[in-house]
């Protein structure tokens, strides 16, 4: 479903991403882990066209969504429009990023209506299937300011799948919750996995890489320095940067 072949991203001369290469299978919930300025962030918005790469490929699906040539000031991109590539790509952030001037419901179907030209009965009747899915029916007239801060991640879910991607990407979804909050919306993501749906998640939430991942990577100073089975990685690091992490973090 993901392509990435000898991706580099820099920042002016900070060099964020080095030879990223990597695959992701339809259903794998990929997990991704590493210190604090490692990339994992840059690395996912590179794949939803958030930042442009220096050099290297990005396939979506069987698009073709950025392609650089080292040293050659040649961007190549797709056929189909990057926005159509990206509606492939629901995302949700650590901070909720909801509209707050609009209510739960509004906020869930603003974008079937606007960008997929939904009608207002079919994207409210399929807000509601999501609302209920995430536990919050009951929440759909509430402002984002009256919602707890698990709440409104639950809903920020929601609204990305209202799109209807097919692959979901997570940075650190949890970590601007209180702790009492985290485990709703694990458990909101647990259940898409269990779904089947294609999944890539920047997480210091090694329970859940080991519970749910089908893989994990290991990020270090902008490269892959681990990557293997959540088993292979927590219980049998190779890489001496791994296990000092996972000291640190488990
Ligand atoms: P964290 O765990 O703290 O979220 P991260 O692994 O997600 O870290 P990134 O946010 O991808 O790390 O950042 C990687 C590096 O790129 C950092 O040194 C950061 O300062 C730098 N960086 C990120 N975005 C930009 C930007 N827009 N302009 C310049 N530098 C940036
Ligand atoms: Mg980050």
């Amino acid at each position: 479903m993901i392509s990435v072949e000898k991706v580099y991203k820099s920042f002016g001369t900070l060099e964020v991403l080095k030879d990223i290469n990597l695959e992701v299978q339809q259903g794998e919930v990929l997990c991704i882990i590493g210190p604090s300025g490692s990339g994992k962030s840059t690395l996912l918005r590179c794949l939803n066209h958030l930042e442009v790469i220096t050099s290297g490929k990005i396939m979506i699906e069987d698009d073709l969504l950025a392609e650089k040539l080292d040293g050659k000031n040649q961007f190549k991109i797709a056929h189909k429009k990057i926005s159509e590539i990206c509606t492939e790509l629901g995302m949700v952030f650590q901070r909720f990023n909801l509209f707050p001037h609009m209510t739960v419901l509004q906020n869930i179907i603003e974008a079937p209506v606007s960008v997929k030209k939904l009608s207002k009965a079919e994207a409210v009747a399929y807000a509601m299937e999501l609302l209920k899915m995430v536990g919050l029916e009951d929440k759909k007239d509430e402002y984002p300011a009256r919602l707890s801060g698990g709440q409104q991640q639950r809903v920020a879910i929601a609204r990305a799948l209202a799109m209807k991607p097919k692959i979901m990407l997570f940075d650190e979804p949890t970590s601007a919750l209180d702790p009492e909050l985290v485990g709703e919306v694990l458990e909101v993501m647990k259940k898409l996995a269990r779904g089947g749906m294609t999944m890539v998640v920047v997480t210091h939430e090694m329970g859940f890489a080991k519970e749910v991942g089908s893989r994990v990577i290991f990020m270090d100073k902008g490269e892959i320095s681990e990557e293997g089975t959540p088993e292979a990685i927590f219980s049998n690091p190779k890489n001496e940067r791994t296990r000092a992490f996972l000291q640190k973090v488990l």
